[in-house]
């Protein structure tokens, strides 16, 4: 590395930050207003429109990345849905519900100027119910006044409140750092997997696809007691399914089946539903109506398991109801509209006929291998020497940038990091990451590459 101009302890930390595993996730709840989208803000630290489309305005992005301190981690925001609809208490303590499910540690944010009210204090049973860490933060201490105020919310039991101004940045550091003691490095559903459980499985797609009648479908009789599995503590929203001779578990399951009626916020409700399960699984099985044209909906439910970094597998569902003209659309639609997640391996199901379910497993066990798959350094850089002198990148400015060497920082998905002489274009990098799945497969899986360039 040295001689190709790179201090060796860039090129280590380089490879350290990209290949950093899941990151755990914080979860901000509270009530309405009392400044949950200002404080997301705050923490993510870009004035996005978290606060501005409201109220009404459905959302689909739920969660955001974040660092402080060195380190990243996810936020889930919930402050972007109506209230209005189920009543107040009932909303809040399902939003909350969700949230802190799908989450390593919580900051519940309560209006300092107003006091804890009961909603506050339902919250406040769900979170001692849940047992995840959780930092209190009194929010609108705008200034040193505000302070006795939060003192208040000693009497909420849940440790020293921590006064901010989610509006002005006041006190956030501090209640940052309390954060960043919360959470756990990794987040706890994930990976570490030391006993070696059963696999987990999002069965995500918009309302009506048929999650829930393929759920019934694969579960039919299989359904596995929990307690004849010895070690497996069973979340009760998930369930253990046996499918091929493999158990499995469909994270999240309850929100397939419970269905919710409402009308307004229900697809914000969706949204962040499916990003709780798709956080606590490691594939997501994404369920397209393939009766119905592809729409935006059916686009960012994939974009948030390819931007979770889960292993996925498409399942076009209702294929008995497809006549020859809609199959034909419908492979043209497939092209245009997914045609960046071509990689993800595809299966045409029925769940009322059962058609081709047997290909359900192949395929997630499939998207599993590729999202695991280590490339040895050594093989790595002997295929990017190859490439890169088959195919060299364009001039620009009198001067070929070019990839030096490079390396699999890390999997689940696969992570690699590619240092080079000079700025790498966007298109140079789809045709690597292009040629990267030519060469090793990957299928099923989304691929990061980042790109460092000497100094
Ligand atoms: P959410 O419904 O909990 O997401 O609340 P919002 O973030 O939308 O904030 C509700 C209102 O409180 C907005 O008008 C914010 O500007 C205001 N607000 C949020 N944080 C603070 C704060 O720290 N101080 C003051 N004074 N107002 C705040
Ligand atoms: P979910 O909202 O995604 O859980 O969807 P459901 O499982 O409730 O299914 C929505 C509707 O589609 C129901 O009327 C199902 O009977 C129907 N459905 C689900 N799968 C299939 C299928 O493979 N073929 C046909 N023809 N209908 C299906």
């Amino acid at each position: 590395a040295a001689e190709e101009g790179f201090d060796i302890e860039d090129v280590e930390g380089a490879i350290e930050a990209a290949g950093h595993g899941p990151l755990p996730v914080l979860a901000v709840v509270g009530r309405p207003n009392v400044g949950k989208s200002t404080l997301v803000n705050r923490i993510i630290g870009r004035r996005e429109a978290v606060v501005e489309d409201k109220p009404g305005v459905t959302r689909d992005r739920v969660t955001y990345e974040a660092e402080w301190a060195g380190r990243r981690f996810k936020v889930v925001d919930t402050g972007g849905w109506e209230q209005d609809v189920l009543g107040i208490d009932a909303s809040v303590a399902a939003q909350a519900e969700y949230a802190i499910e799908a989450a390593d540690a919580v900051v519940f944010v309560v209006d300092a100027k107003v006091g804890a009210t009961d909603t506050d204090e339902a919250v406040v049973r769900l979170l001692r119910k849940a047992g995840k860490p959780v930092v209190l933060a009194a929010n609108k201490v705008d200034g040193p006044s505000g302070e006795a105020d939060a003192a208040y919310l000693w009497n909420l039991g849940l440790g020293e409140p921590h006064p901010v101004s989610a509006l002005h940045g006041r006190g956030t550091g501090d209640m940052l750092d309390a954060v960043l003691e919360a959470l756990p490095e990794a987040p706890a559903q994930t990976f570490g997997t030391a006993i070696g459980g059963p696999r987990r499985i999002a069965l995500i797609g918009r309302p009506n696809v048929g999650k829930s009648s393929l759920l019934n479908k694969v579960a039919g009789e299989e359904r596995v007691v929990v307690n004849e599995i010895a070690g497996t503590t069973r979340d009760p929203v998930d369930e253990l399914i046996e499918l091929g001779g493999t158990t499995w578990k469909f994270v999240d399951t309850a929100g397939i089946r419970k269905r919710v009626h409402l009308q307004q916020g229900a697809d914000y409700y969706a949204s962040l539903r499916t990003a709780a399960a798709v956080e606590k699984a490691e594939v997501a099985v994404v369920l397209i109506d393939a009766s119905e044209n592809i729409s935006v909906q059916d686009q960012r439910i994939i974009t948030m398991a390819v931007e979770a970094g889960r292993a996925m597998v498409i399942a076009y569902n209702k294929w008995d109801t497809l006549d020859e003209e809609r199959r034909y659309y419908l492979e043209r639609e497939i092209e245009t509209e997914l045609g960046q997640v071509a990689w993800a391996p595809r299966v045409n199901v029925s769940a009322r006929t059962g058609r081709h379910m047997e290909k359900l497993v192949p395929a997630i066990e499939t998207a599993l291998a590729g999202w695991e798959t280590r490339v040895p350094t050594g093989r790595l850089n002997a295929f990017l020497g190859e490439l890169v002198s088959a195919h060299p990148h364009p001039i620009r400015g009198g001067k070929q940038p070019r990839i030096l060497f490079g390396t699999q920082a890390g999997t689940k998905p696969p992570r690699f990091v590619l240092f080079a002489s000079g700025f790498i274009e966007a298109g140079y990098r789809r045709f690597i990451e292009r040629r990267l799945r030519e060469e090793f497969g990957f299928e099923g899986t989304p691929i990061h590459i980042s790109v460092r360039v000497r100094e």
